[in-house]
């Protein structure tokens, strides 16, 4: 079956330059960065027959320390015109790197030029103008942690970002409250991640929830949790003996049969219809 995914997280690297310690969920780090094969597998067209995945995001470790793995996915999206309608990541903002912000400026374009033009075609052609000028620019965003809990951000990083690449979204965390921390890894803190066996979402054709590859190849229902966490619950969804809709249907959960007034699908659809 062709799904749409609304939130696919590929973890390019378990390398770290800090050590938050009464922090990180991830635990300790690893000197693992993510093999290029698995991201083919990962976005093969013809092997998972997606209709449309409306978020990428980079994950880590620290991302910026496997800018090649990103660049490489981005470039793969654009010569294969896959249909994949943004990417982000969110980083620690002590590494500037030229190459992330060219990978991510030309995956706007990509977006500008070859995927809104695609979807404003289903719109009716009083609406264009306002759709276009709503969603033009929106391909690519970077995140920073600037919490309480991260090493300060440097300041010459960030103006590096923001001088360089004007046509990315910027966004930063702020301070975080406890309760919204994972006691998971290195943090003692924050609310507990439980194991489940059913929590993928499917309304229709629409999968709400994240897909997540880890370095090691391994899909995942979960994007948070210690690296010990992760490799527990994906150890028997190898990518390359799972396809990602056949992933989604083994972890299928019973809510999928809620119908669509059910809030979560309201709220979701909402947010991907305003984004997109
Ligand atoms: S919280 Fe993020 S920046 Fe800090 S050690 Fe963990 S992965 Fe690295």
């Amino acid at each position: 079956m062709d799904l749409v995914y609304s939130d696919i997280g590929i973890e390019v690297t378990r390398r770290c330059n800090q050590q938050c310690r009464d922090y990180c969920m991830r635990g300790p780090k690893q000197n693992l960065d993510i093999s290029l094969e698995f991201i083919d597998l990962l976005l093969d067209l013809d092997r998972n027959h997606y209709k449309a995945i409306e978020t990428i995001t980079f994950s880590g470790g620290e991302p910026t320390l496997n800018v090649l793995a990103i660049a490489y996915t981005i470039d793969k999206i654009i010569s294969e015109e896959l249909p994949v309608f943004h990417v982000s990541l969110m980083t620690n903002g002590l590494i500037y790197s030229d190459l992330l912000v060219e990978s991510f400026e030309k995956f706007n374009d990509y977006y500008n030029s070859f995927l809104l033009p695609m979807r404003l075609a289903k719109y009716p052609p009083t609406k264009k103008a306002l759709y276009l000028e709503e969603n033009k620019d929106k391909g690519s965003s970077i995140g920073f942690s600037d919490d309480q809990y991260h090493k300060p951000i440097s300041n010459d990083v960030l103006e590096a970002y923001y001088r360089n690449g004007v046509h990315i979204s910027y966004s930063k965390t702020g301070n975080r409250r406890e309760e919204d921390i994972l006691y998971s890894g290195f943090s003692k803190q924050g609310y507990s991640l439980e194991s489940r066996k059913d929590d993928i979402r499917i309304f229709g054709d629409y999968v709400l929830d994240l897909i997540y590859l880890t370095a090691k190849g391994n899909l995942s229902s979960y994007g948070d949790g210690s690296f010990d966490f992760l490799d527990e619950t994906s150890k028997n969804f190898s990518i390359s003996n799972y396809t990602l809709s056949d992933f989604c249907f083994e972890k299928i959960s019973p809510s999928s049969r809620v119908g669509r007034d059910d809030p979560i699908f309201r709220a979701k659809t909402k947010f991907l219809k305003k984004r997109v």
